[in-house]
């Protein structure tokens, strides 16, 4: 048993930010919140810390009500995007601060702390830099201390408010890899906030995903993926082509017909005809390091396919400014229920 959240109603005046949550997180796992902007993850992450009271509803953490237990009673640990370090104090002081600061009669001695502190430092990789300041690091740096800082006091869950949101592109990626090794070595019950799908499929063992105050699905990466439970989930876990068509006879025609999806890396191209194929005419192109995206007009649709750079290189060299596509998978939506077209 993790953290148990029945029925949380958050109202900001009349705005309705949390709408009825109920959500099981699991005991040392870790789980994202995902969603867009506003949807509500932050909200939802303050309540559980106890930062903000929820309007109605309960939660509760290993089988224990907490609804009305001050934050500092919870046993977390928090880390937020903007790297909140005392900047007055090195980083062994900052790591240390959290033990430091307890009432005398739970604090460990001088020299527990050293070793917790320095523990911690060889935890984040960080021990040559346990005497400098804050503004002497790089921001992936600050980040991992404030996670030392936030696991010091031996937190039952630790809760991250998109940690790495500040980062560039190579050092997030770089920290997600590194957080989720960590993880798996201290399998502490953990949430973790971003509005980044690739972060939350590479990251997590759970995603949750939210919209205006409600949550859309809880599964593994793999099964959201792989099984969204409506359009919304689908789009915002990837790339996605949408257009009106109907699959008959004659395969697919595009134009009048139901709303169909397709990811631009489930559309075949092919240099040659090929059965059952549709002419298509390249309007561009991006590369993607191994992978290019092609935007195509076929039956004056606009359609985004994606291939291995390996055949755009063949394409390029053929001089063709034309191919030909086949859909591997073809959903529609319908009834609450996806349905998927064999052409
Ligand atoms: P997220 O973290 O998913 O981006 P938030 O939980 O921060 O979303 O916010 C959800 C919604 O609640 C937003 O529309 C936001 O403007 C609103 N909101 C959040 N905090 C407050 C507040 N203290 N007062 C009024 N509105 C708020
Ligand atoms: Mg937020």
């Amino acid at each position: 048993m993790g953290i148990k959240i029945e029925n949380i109603i958050k109202n900001f005046g009349s705005f309705v930010a949390l709408d009825s949550i109920n959500l099981d997180i699991k005991e040392g796992k870790l789980t994202a919140l995902l969603g867009p902007s506003g949807s509500g993850k932050t909200t939802l992450l303050r309540i559980i810390a106890g930062l903000e009271n929820a309007d109605e509803g309960k939660i509760s953490f290993f089988g224990k009500d907490i609804t009305n237990a001050h934050a500092k009673d919870r046993g977390i640990g928090f880390v937020f995007q903007h790297y909140a370090l005392f900047k007055h104090m090195n980083v062994f002081d900052n790591i240390a601060f959290g033990l430091r600061v307890r009432p005398k009669n739970v604090r460990p001695s001088k020299e527990e702390i050293k070793k917790k502190v320095n523990t911690l430092l060889s935890m984040i990789q960080l021990e040559f830099l346990a005497n400098r300041m804050p503004h002497e690091l790089s921001g992936g740096q600050k980040q991992r201390v404030a996670l030392a800082r936030a696991l010091a006091i031996e937190p039952k869950v630790l809760l991250l408010d998109e940690p790495f949101g500040a980062l560039d592109a190579k050092v997030r990626q770089d920290l997600r890899r590194w957080l989720r090794r960590l993880h798996d070595e201290i399998s502490i019950t953990s949430v973790f906030v971003t509005h980044d799908q690739e972060e939350a499929l590479e990251v997590s063992d759970e995603i949750v995903i939210m919209q205006n105050g409600k949550i859309e699905q809880v599964g593994t990466p793999e099964s959201v993926y792989e099984n969204p439970a409506n359009p919304f989930v689908y789009s915002f876990l990837g790339n996605v082509n949408l257009f009106s068509g109907r699959v008959g006879e004659n395969g697919l025609v595009l134009g009048e017909g139901e709303t169909l999806f397709v990811r631009p890396h489930e559309i075949e191209v092919f240099l040659q005809k090929e059965i059952d194929a549709i002419e298509a005419r390249v309007i561009g192109h991006r590369i993607l390091g191994a992978r290019v995206r092609l935007d195509l007009m076929a039956q004056g649709r606009e359609i985004c396919a994606e291939i291995p750079k390996l055949q755009f290189d063949i394409l390029r060299n053929s001089g063709k400014n034309s191919v030909f596509i086949r859909f591997l998978s073809l959903k529609s939506f319908q009834d609450n229920e996806w349905s998927e077209y064999v052409i």
